[in-house]
Order: C-alpha cells, then sequence, then structure tokens
C-alpha cells in the first residue's frame, strides 16, 4: 500500500509513522510517497529520509527553500495551499491519512477525495465546518475511514448492522482535565493544567478542546455527517476510564460497545489496514479489572460543549464560526491572554452575532471562518483590553 501523511510532525501523524514502522517491520508492505506538515521543516525532512518519500509539503516559501537543502533534489517539495491540495491528490498514493490540524485541513480533504483516494480522517475540521461538502465527494465504498477514536469504535461496532437497526449512536467523553474543578477553580486554570490530559496524550488544541468538551461537540458533528445520524439519535456519555470508546444501541435494547486502551495507534491502524486488524497490540494492560463508569454531561457544566453542539444542530456556516472562534480563543488561553473560561464566553458571543447561512460553498465557509476570526478578536480586545495581538488567516494556522 502507497499512503500520503499530511501533519506529518504532530501527534496523531508521528504516531501514524510508528505504526508504519511496526507494519513493516511485520513484513506488511507500506510505502510512505508523500509528507506535509507545517513548520517543523528539520523534523519532516529527516522522516521524509527515512521512508524515502518522493514529495513533501511545507507552510511557506521560506520552509521549503530550507526543506531544498536539507532533502535530495530527486524529491518533489511542494508549499502552501496549494502544495498541500496537490500532495494529498499524489499520483502514486493510493491512501491519504489526513492529520493536519485545523480548519486548513478541509481543502487537502476535498483533493484527497475529489482524486479518488481513500482517506483515513483524523482532521475533524473537515467535517465540521464542510460535512457536506465532504460526504458529497466520497462516491466510493469505504473511502472514508474515520481515524478519530469514538468514530473507530462506530465504524467497527456498525459493520453488518443495517441502517432501520439502530436506535441511537453514543460516543464517550473523558471529561477532560478541569472535569473535577468548581466553576470558581476554572476562572484560574492555567495552559499548563490544560495540556495534561487525564488518558490521552494529543496535540495542544485537541486537549484544550477536550477540557471544554468542546472536542466532543465537533465529534457529535463528525458522527452527525460520518454515519448520517440526526442529532437527537446522538449522545455523549461521560466516562472517566476511557476504555469504552463508541457504542450503539440497538432497536431491541442490545449494545454494541467498542473498547480499547486509550492509543490513538490503534484507531491509525486500523484506518491503515481496513478491513483488516493486524496485530500487534500496544503492549499494556489497563483494560483489564476496571470499573468503568457512565454518566450523561450534566446541563450547565460544559457551557463550550453547548454552544457548539447548537452550532452544529443550526448548521450551515455555524459550525464553521464555532470552529475559527475555538481556534482563535484556545490560542488565546495558552498564549495565557485570555482566561479559560473566557473560550465559553467569546464562543457564545461570536455564535450570537452570527446568521448562518444554508448548504455553504467552500468560499461561504471560508468567509464565515474569517469574519469569526475577525470577530472573536474584536470581541477579546473589547473584553480584555488592546494587547490581546493580532487575528491570524485559517492557512497560518500552525504547530509554531
Ligand atoms: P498537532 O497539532 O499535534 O499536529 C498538527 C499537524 O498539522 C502538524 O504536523 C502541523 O505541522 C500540521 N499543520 C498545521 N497547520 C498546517 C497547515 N496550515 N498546513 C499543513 N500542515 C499543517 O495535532 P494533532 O493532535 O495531531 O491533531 C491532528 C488532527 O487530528 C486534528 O484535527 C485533531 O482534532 C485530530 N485528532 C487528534 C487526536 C489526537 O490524539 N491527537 C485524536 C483524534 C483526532
Ligand atoms: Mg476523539
Amino acid at each position: 500500500m502507497r499512503i500520503a501523511i499530511l501533519g506529518a510532525t504532530g501527534s496523531i501523524g508521528v504516531q501514524a509513522l510508528e505504526v508504519v514502522r511496526e507494519l513493516r517491520g511485520r513484513g506488511v508492505e507500506v510505502q510512505v510517497v508523500a509528507l506535509a506538515a507545517g513548520r517543523r521543516v528539520a523534523e519532516l525532512c529527516e522522516v521524509a529520509r527515512e521512508f524515502e518519500a518522493k514529495a513533501i509539503c511545507v507552510l511557506g516559501e521560506a520552509e521549503a527553500e530550507r526543506a531544498r537543502a536539507l532533502l535530495p533534489s530527486h524529491v518533489e517539495v511542494l508549499w502552501g495551499r496549494g502544495g498541500l491540495e496537490e500532495l494529498a491528490a499524489h499520483p502514486e498514493a493510493e491512501l491519504v491519512l489526513n492529520a493536519v490540524v485545523g480548519a486548513a485541513g478541509l481543502r487537502a480533504t476535498l483533493a484527497a477525495l475529489s482524486a479518488g483516494k481513500r482517506l483515513a480522517l483524523a482532521n475533524k475540521e473537515s467535517l465540521v465546518i464542510g460535512g457536506h461538502l465532504v460526504m458529497e465527494r466520497v462516491h466510493l465504498h469505504d473511502q472514508l475511514i474515520p481515524v478519530d477514536s469514538e468514530h473507530s469504535a462506530l465504524w467497527q461496532a456498525l459493520r453488518g448492522i443495517s441502517p432501520g437497526e439502530v436506535e441511537k449512536l453514543w460516543i464517550t467523553a473523558s471529561g477532560g482535565a478541569f472535569r473535577d474543578r468548581s466553576p470558581e477553580e476554572l476562572e484560574r486554570v492555567s495552559p499548563r493544567e490544560a495540556l495534561s490530559h487525564p488518558t490521552w496524550n494529543m496535540g495542544p488544541r485537541i486537549t484544550v478542546d477536550s477540557a471544554t468538551l468542546v472536542n466532543k461537540a465537533f465529534e457529535v458533528i463528525e458522527a452527525h455527517w460520518l454515519f448520517a445520524m440526526s442529532y437527537e439519535r446522538i449522545g455523549v456519555l461521560l466516562h472517566p476510564q476511557s476504555i469504552v470508546h463508541g457504542a450503539v444501541e440497538l432497536v431491541d435494547g442490545n449494545w454494541i460497545a467498542v473498547l480499547s486502551t486509550p492509543d490513538m495507534r490503534i484507531p491509525i491502524k486500523y484506518a491503515l489496514t481496513y478491513p483488516q486488524h493486524l496485530p500487534p497490540p500496544p503492549r499494556d494492560f489497563s483494560l483489564i479489572g476496571r470499573d468503568l463508569e457512565f454518566r450523561e454531561v450534566p446541563t450547565g457544566r460544559y457551557p463550550a460543549f453547548e454552544a457548539v453542539l447548537e452550532a452544529g444542530i443550526a448548521g450551515g456556516t455555524a459550525p464553521a464560526v464555532a470552529n475559527a472562534a475555538d481556534e482563535e480563543l484556545v490560542a488565546a488561553f495558552l498564549a495565557g491572554k485570555i482566561p479559560f473560561t473566557a473560550i465559553a464566553e467569546g464562543l457564545r458571543s461570536v455564535l450570537e452575532r452570527h446568521v448562518p447561512m444554508r448548504s455553504p460553498s467552500l468560499g461561504d465557509i471560508l468567509a464565515a471562518d474569517s469574519w469569526a476570526r475577525a470577530e472573536t478578536h474584536r470581541w477579546m480586545t473589547q473584553r480584555f483590553g488592546p494587547t490581546i495581538g493580532h487575528e491570524r488567516r485559517v492557512d497560518e494556522s500552525d504547530d509554531g
């Protein structure tokens, strides 16, 4: 199998490369033909050399210059938005793993699907902001394979089940880093505390999104598009152990749940080797002898979750606005510019000012994204003073 990995220097990308090494070590044929990242040029070039990639893509022209100096001359070096789209449609790649973070991933998703590639999708923002655009480009059976652990679980639980047998889909949430904090304490939590997730080890944005449960609202939207399920038939359960990732409630009262240790290499590997399950499992026995707890998400406890879920249900451009506002608010929180609780407050305020547009085009979505970023910065400046900094454009988001 020949694959392209977008976002190769991130949390998912690095774990995907580990999975590839492991599969190759066991004699499974996997060739990494193309690799993309943002600004971590040296790291990207190192893996490009290791895997003898034929093409790479970086964020800008300056990064491309640096990459050219580090790679043999036969390696094609692309850059920017156009470069990422070209890489996603690389003629030699059969499967594209999109593990870019943020709204920047949508164009790559559309490019890969339009080129007829099988897409292993980690970039949840693709479905959150452009679900209808993504799904209308899925033409082949099993062309789009979810990497997000909850959706990988549902995908497996739904194998052999017909839509009429399904009552409801359930995804689980750990509750994030602050699940036991009082509302007063939340005013003062630091970025460092927000980045220590109790069960998963992930990139910075998704870790903060797990503490606000915004990540879970995004995942409900993701499930809505992936499994063509209405919002009232997708539920969220708080499950602090992160052992059950997703469950399908059947009409006759049976439940099919998928359990594994919280290790993203498991769903990544399944997306790469689908429909096969291949050994070895990560050596970890935390599955055994644990008490598993489940409860519904308490109303009012996670205001950012509620705001984003409402945006998902409103549909159109509203989820794109929620995503962009959240990206900016999380970046400002991580930079120490706003308190944790301002993420929910800002989301609510920006969403209230937005009039969603129905069935938006890619251009409409990107326009809503830009509007939301500007509006979020306007709100932050008004609320916290003019030292908050400048807005970024969608294609500038990066691992820094
Ligand atoms: P990360 O921040 O660790 O890595 C992001 C990667 O994307 C990096 O390689 C970065 O260089 C690249 N990138 C960023 N902006 C770019 C741009 N404009 N153009 C090209 N490349 C760009 O993020 P992550 O935690 O690996 O998450 C990646 C995606 O997977 C996100 O959408 C996240 O929600 C989703 N996801 C992650 C996890 C997890 O465990 N980390 C789990 C489920 C889903
Ligand atoms: Mg998830």
